[in-house]
């Protein structure tokens, strides 16, 4: 075999940048990667993680086998159990007694198949996703502004902008290809000013111009306040308001009755007035301004109307969808998008349909030949887990993701998974948080071994394809759905031999309407062969005959997807975090630290990684550790809803006084650190059910000196 034939184009399958990636394989074993110079996002660029893929695909720790109770079976036994116990607990308690709960991390096609089952064949739309921890508020605002979840922008705007505002995004660590694209602009562009929104100073501060350390949720008021000030200083689009928007004029009385000022606003949000009007002013005054945010907004009680209330001032200013100007929504996980656009959320039909509107349930009801369209909405992520723990839903089948670890009040969902009558895991790795509680494990690839496609934060597809076979029995997510559709007795509609098979069908749903909207469309790709699928280049929706090579920007010239064509100027009431700070307590904010993901099962096995940061910390102002009396690298305790986390203290004038950060990724695998999701109190945002991770109340000590 020659060096080419070993070298395959993939995707990275850490952050939502989505970088491209050539894989180096060598007898069965990934030997390197590096950067697929072709890829639009990366262009050749990989950050430390992607970097690092080839060091992470042993396979010590892989689930092998399928398992029921902990005794290794046959596929066809497993299935038969979870097919049966399904269709039993269905036909005794009905449909909306089970529910899937899914991954940013697994491909469209898996997802495509997951929603058609539950939502089409089963009758209930209890299948929701991770993803509702990472972005549900932007997809939520995009739709209440835009009438749809469309991204307006694209990468290259970063390099157009002569503005960057981020807000709440430290992209220096979570989309640190992004971040880098964005230094190079800056380095080619010295005129292009760099802004960071964040209570805390990040890495990504090394960058900006300025860094506004903004009170922990008080966001909306600084947006409100923006608003206020580009209506007083005559700097509003008028024309673009009068021909593309509805909703100006309330947007702005209730941005004007919290925010009349610069002084109040400032007061609001806890900074500087001469800081907040230096921003203002740029804002007014520069028409290629891009808004990037990020989870600082999303994980929060007031979420969506944060992010509709940065949308506001792009609209009043007519900077969307054009060139370096308009709000965009970064994305957490690999593919958070593709789940979007097959229906992975529970308030979602497929193509992004509607469960309010009556065309979209028969455009699916046809279109699948479904004999049970579910007709409601289902449950959102931590309410599905709630009624889990009230045995409302009493099967869970968990695919590819850690909840007893990764939801807020984790400890909650533990003790709900112990309860429930039958969960199902399917999991490439056998021991997490979340397995050791399921009665049925099965076993499933993962990235290297899989094959399909992924959506970026640019609304851009990329397919993910298979470098090394699976080990064990492992099986691919949507075979193993089918497997158990077809014991369900739904076998015609789940005959799919190949993930082309799923795309296309995917495909022609998007553009199958009653009502001639079609906002996700990605019907060009319909016909594609299994030749041509397999050699997709990257592309981004909506593909259609119209646009056949993918559309860069969305809205430059207005035509919205609401019912009026008008985008909607949302009234903001900007409100404080939901849970306050009693007197003895700090708030605490949790994320990603640079080269570690999620419950790093992946990550932490490249020694590599982990020099960056190998133990848990806790990061606290001077002043809040002299209070304790905490110094520098002693061991201190998180204390919050009867659950602890322990880390070393990292003092830092990059926190404000009275806030904390801790790294989201280690738990007791790892050391006895406890897990920081616990602490988090389950309190959402009552539009996108996104919890709040990023502000929640705990109390600080010492627990030994170092
Ligand atoms: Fe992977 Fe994200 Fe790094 Fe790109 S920036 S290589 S997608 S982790």
């Amino acid at each position: 075999m020659n060096r080419t034939e070993c070298t395959t184009s993939t995707t990275c399958p850490y952050c939502g940048v989505g970088c491209g990636v050539e894989a180096k394989v060598e007898q069965r074993e990934l030997i390197a990667v590096s950067g697929d110079r072709h890829h639009p996002a990366n262009a050749g660029r990989l950050c430390v993680k992607g970097s690092a893929l080839h060091e992470t695909t042993g396979h010590e720790g892989r689930l092998l086998r399928p398992r029921v109770k902990g005794r290794d079976v046959s596929w066809d036994s497993a299935l038969d159990e979870v097919a049966g116990r399904f269709t039993r607990l269905i036909e005794e308690h009905g449909p909306d007694s089970v529910a899937f709960y899914l991954s940013g991390q697994i491909l469209t096609e898996d997802y495509y198949v997951a929603n058609k089952l539950m939502k089409g064949f089963i009758g209930s739309a209890n299948v929701d996703t991770n993803s509702r921890l990472c972005m549900s508020s932007a997809v939520a605002a995009q739709k209440r502004a835009f009438g749809s979840d469309s991204v307006p922008a694209c990468y290259e705007d970063l390099e157009l902008a002569d503005l960057v505002v981020l807000v709440g995004s430290n992209a220096a660590w979570a989309h640190p290809i992004l971040y880098q694209r964005l230094a190079r602009a800056r380095e080619r562009r010295p005129g292009m000013k760099v802004v960071v929104l964040d209570p805390r100073r990040t890495a990504t501060c090394d960058l900006a111009d300025r860094h506004l350390a903004l009170k922990p949720g008080s966001d909306g008021y600084l947006f409100n306040g923006l608003l206020t000030y580009l209506a007083d200083r005559n700097a509003l689009d008028q024309t673009y308001i009068e021909r593309h928007c509805e909703g100006f004029d309330e947007a702005l009385a209730a941005a004007r009755e919290q925010c009349p000022d610069i002084a109040t606003t400032a007061a609001l949000c806890g900074l500087p007035a001469a800081e907040l009007e230096w921003l203002y002013q740029r804002f007014a005054a520069t028409e290629r301004s891009l808004t990037l945010y990020s989870q600082g907004i999303n994980q929060s009680s007031s979420g969506t109307d944060k992010a509709n209330a940065i949308i506001n001032c792009h609209l009043a200013t007519g900077r969307v969808g054009k060139p370096g100007a308009s709000p965009f929504s970064l994305t957490g996980q690999p593919n958070a998008m593709g789940g979007r656009e097959v229906g992975g959320l529970a308030n979602q039909l497929a193509a992004h349909m509607d469960f309010a509107n009556p065309d979209h349930l028969d455009a699916v009801r046809t279109f699948w030949q479904a004999p049970r369209l579910a007709q409601n909405e289902g449950l959102k992520a931590v309410d599905l887990f709630r009624a889990v723990e009230a045995g409302d839903v009493k099967a869970v089948w968990i695919i590819g993701t850690n909840p007893a670890f990764s939801l807020p009040d984790a400890a909650r969902v533990r003790r709900a998974l112990e309860r429930c009558e039958l969960v199902v895991v399917s999991d490439c790795v056998a021991d997490t948080d979340t397995t050791r509680l399921a009665d049925i494990l099965l076993p499933a690839t993962t990235w290297a071994e899989k094959n399909g496609t992924v959506t970026n934060s640019e609304r851009r597809i990329s397919r993910q394809r298979s470098l090394l076979p699976p080990p064990g029995e492992a099986r691919h997510d949507w075979q193993i759905l089918c497997d158990v559709a077809t014991r369900m007795g739904f076998g015609e509609a789940f005959a799919y031999r190949h993930p082309a098979e799923i795309f296309r069908e995917h495909a022609a749903l998007s553009g199958f309407r009653n009502n001639g909207s079609r906002d996700f469309d990605i019907s060009a790709l319909a016909q594609l062969s299994q030749a041509q699928y397999d050699a997709l280049a990257p592309i981004q929706w909506p593909v259609t005959d119209r646009c056949p090579e993918g559309t860069a920007r969305l809205f430059g010239d207005g035509g919205f997807y609401t019912p009026s064509g008008r985008a909607r100027l949302l009234p903001v009431w900007a409100r404080p975090p939901a849970t306050p700070c009693r007197m003895d307590e700090l708030v605490l904010n949790t994320g990603r630290v640079r080269d570690q993901w999620h419950s790093m099962t992946r990550t932490a096995r490249s020694p590599r990684l982990l020099e960056h940061c190998d133990e848990p910390y806790v990061e606290i102002h001077a002043q809040d550790a002299s209070r304790r009396g905490i110094a520098n690298g002693d061991l201190v305790r998180l204390h919050a809803r009867e659950q602890s986390y322990i880390g070393r203290a990292r003092i830092s004038d990059g926190q404000r006084p009275g806030s904390l950060f801790a790294p989201m990724h280690w738990n007791d695998r790892y050391t006895a650190a406890g897990c920081v999701d616990a602490l988090v109190a389950p309190v959402t945002d009552p539009v996108s059910g996104q919890p709040e991770s990023k502000q929640s109340p705990v109390r600080l000590e010492v627990v030994e000196q170092h």
